[in-house]
């Protein structure tokens, strides 16, 4: 116990640390998975108009009506089967809040986003892990077991994963769905630079429920709004635990405004998903990474030199990726999010040099340079 603080919090808090992404202000930040896109200019100025006539002495609409069904309209859904939150991040923990808790466990898949094992604990819900492969795939085998052994009453799958990128078929995620023996959450934040949607899975009769967020492709990481689609009934026990009136009026504006404008998304996605296989050739070009397959808007890769020292002199030269190499079954290795193609050849080009001022030659061996 921490003797400088008066009244300690309770032990499960006391014992957690925090998550941590250092907010470097560089010229080409390529750590948080965010958009490297503007919002259109034009939903910037009818998000204002909105702010300035909305009703600022009164609640917001406490069921957030408008934006659920408009939600459930672009994937063919009714609003009664959406939920939202200040970020997806709150509708995973209303996830635990309503299944999770003290004598209850949840179940990941190693690695993977830490904020599912932080959230999970700050709720009192015993966190149990079932590894990847070595090579970061799925590994069904480990999962059945994992299944058998600890019966989870939540079972998170992310796909495409984070920190990897890699993406599950959609015969895996409804194999694990037809074996999990409680809730199975599918986190889809990067669907849209998949192949596949696991929102087609989302069914009445089905304990699946899948959550996405506007942080990536709607260039509004700002905003804080994710939101999850599943069952009626799973919805509805999602709605009794948050907040009333928790999402504001202006995220709910932003919120369904930035849906007019889909065709601009759509195009950046593209463009994005163009980056990241021009950023993945040059990567897997490059005799000095090794470099995992991604079907999101980042790509997690390893130095041949010593992954810490490869971020400061990356950070030296202003280019500030996401540090992986101290975490679990990570060491060595750093993840880069797909910028702009400037920023992209920007990383490349101080890759290239780091690399080389630490004494490793590229030997020619990449045309992408
Ligand atoms: N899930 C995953 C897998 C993520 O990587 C992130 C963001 N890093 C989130 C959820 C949280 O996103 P949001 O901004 O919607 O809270």
């Amino acid at each position: 116990m921490n003797a400088d603080i008066p009244v300690p919090a309770r032990d499960t808090i006391a014992e957690l640390v925090g998550y941590h992404s250092p907010q470097v202000d560089v010229a080409v930040r390529l750590n948080t998975n965010e958009s490297p896109y503007e919002p259109p200019a034009a939903f910037l100025e009818r998000w204002a108009d909105s702010i300035r006539t909305a009703e600022w002495n009164r609640y917001p609409d406490r069921g957030a009506d408008e934006l659920r069904s408009r939600l459930g309209s672009l994937y063919g859904r009714r609003g009664a089967q959406i939920v939202c939150g200040n970020g997806s991040n709150e509708v995973l923990q209303a996830i635990f809040l309503a299944h999770g808790g003290p004598g209850r466990r949840a179940l990941t898949f190693a690695p993977s986003y830490a904020l599912h094992d932080l959230i999970g604990r700050t709720t009192g819900t015993e966190m149990v892990t079932c590894e990847r492969a070595s090579d970061f795939s799925f590994d069904r085998a480990a999962a059945q077991l994992a299944i058998e052994r600890d019966a989870p009453h939540i079972t998170f799958l992310t796909t495409p994963n984070n920190p990897t990128g890699m993406v599950e078929s959609r015969e895996t995620v409804e194999w694990l769905a037809d074996i999990v023996p409680g809730l199975l959450v599918i986190d889809a934040a990067y669907a849209e630079f998949a192949q596949w949607d696991p929102i087609d899975l989302v069914d009445e009769g089905r304990p699946i429920v899948v959550t996405r967020t506007y942080s990536k492709v709607w260039s509004l990481a700002g905003l804080r709004l994710g939101y999850a689609v599943g069952p009626t009934w799973l919805v509805d026990q999602l709605s009794q635990v948050l907040l009333p009136y928790h999402l504001s009026t202006a995220v709910q504006l932003g919120g369904i405004l930035a849906l007019d404008f889909a065709e601009e998304m759509a195009s950046r996605v593209a463009q994005l998903t163009a980056q990241r296989d021009r950023l993945f050739d040059a990567l897997a070009a490059d005799g000095r990474v090794s470099v995992w397959p991604s079907s999101s808007n980042f790509i997690l890769f390893r130095p041949a030199a010593d992954g810490h020292r490869v971020w400061e002199r990356l950070l030296e030269r202003g280019v500030l990726v996401r540090d992986c190499s101290s975490w679990d079954r990570l060491a060595g290795c750093l993840r880069v999010t797909v910028g702009t193609q400037q920023e992209n050849d920007a990383f490349l080009a101080a890759l290239d040099g780091v690399l080389d001022s630490l004494g490793f030659a590229d030997g020619g061996s990449n045309p992408n340079r």
